[in-house]
């Protein structure tokens, strides 16, 4: 599997908790891949539809309790698509409602915005395998998509560049850290680590007259901890929510998510007051010790 269908299927299989998040993440699904016609949904056959159509199917469900289905497929404006519905009275005020309630979540919640720039990353964006050259995109339809979607990101502090590219606008960041910074927004922890883990893995190979096996072993090490300490936050988080964990252990679990490749004394300094590595790491052992039970049905 691509890396690019990782992230996809990473985040297709997280589903906000929120309604805000889900109406969000859904407009953009629905934008990004297909268009509504009445009261019924027409998504582009591409290779990314597979995804985002199963999204979409999941949201409306868990969000509407509509449970739709395909009813057919054909062509519009020589474009193959799919088109799924199930009661049209039923589907028509559920897309309305979103059509209404969309906006305003997405001018007021940074959440919301994080759920839009996820479906329109299952819907329409790509990144390269970490170990090629870096570049991440979003490929949208028309200037004000692109033009939209480089705002969201200027929210959180990142700047994209846009290029016409054919018929389409893409929206684009090219270095590893802002691509790191677009995956974490996104959610997609799982593949930030993987990337993180492949950085290393490169600066390695580059500097290798200078490092040792010791230090790769070493770095190896801090990266697959790293990676079980998020999959053990986000466990936490998808099931309990993170403030069911004490004050002290929450900071930290948040602290983790968002920076995924600092050490265990870098997000000790984070914290104020600043927390030794031992410290750091006591905590994390004991958020590891409350997903083991979580995930054993303890809990
Ligand atoms: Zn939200």
């Amino acid at each position: 599997m691509s890396f690019s269908s990782e992230v996809k299927e990473e985040l297709i299989k997280s589903i906000p908790h929120e309604r805000h998040c889900r109406i969000s993440e859904l407009t953009a699904l629905l934008a990004f891949s297909g268009k509504r016609v009445g009261s019924s949904i027409f998504v582009y056959k591409n290779t990314e539809t597979a995804a985002a159509l199963r999204k979409c199917f999941t949201l409306l469900s868990k969000t509407f309790n509509i449970n739709t289905e395909i009813l057919g497929t054909g062509i519009d404006n020589n474009r193959p698509f799919i088109e799924f519905s199930r009661d049209p009275a039923g589907m028509s005020d559920v897309l309305d409602a979103i059509a209404k309630e969309a906006p305003i979540y997405l001018l007021e919640n940074d959440c919301c915005k994080r759920a839009y720039l996820r479906g329109a990353f299952i819907s329409a964006g790509f990144v390269n395998d970490p170990g090629k050259a870096y570049h991440l995109e979003f490929v949208c339809q028309d200037e004000a998509s692109a033009e939209m979607i480089k705002e969201l990101l200027y929210d959180f502090d990142i700047e994209a560049k846009s290029v016409a590219r054919r018929k389409y606008f893409v929206v684009y960041v090219k270095d590893a850290d802002t691509i790191q910074d677009v995956l974490n927004v996104i959610d997609a922890h799982k593949a930030l680590m993987e990337l993180v883990g492949a950085r290393i893995v490169k600066d390695v190979r580059n500097n290798l007259n200078r490092r040792n096996n010791c230090d790769v072993s070493n770095m190896a090490k801090a990266v697959t901890a790293a990676s079980k300490q998020i999959d053990d936050i986000i466990l936490i988080r998808d099931t309990g929510g993170l403030e069911s964990l004490d004050e002290p252990l929450r900071e930290i679990a948040e602290l983790r998510l968002e920076h995924p490749e600092s050490s265990l004394t870098e997000l000790g300094t984070m914290l104020d007051p600043p927390v030794g590595k031992s410290g750091v790491n006591h905590r994390l052992r004991k958020i590891g010790e409350y997903a083991r039970k979580i995930g054993s049905g303890k809990s």
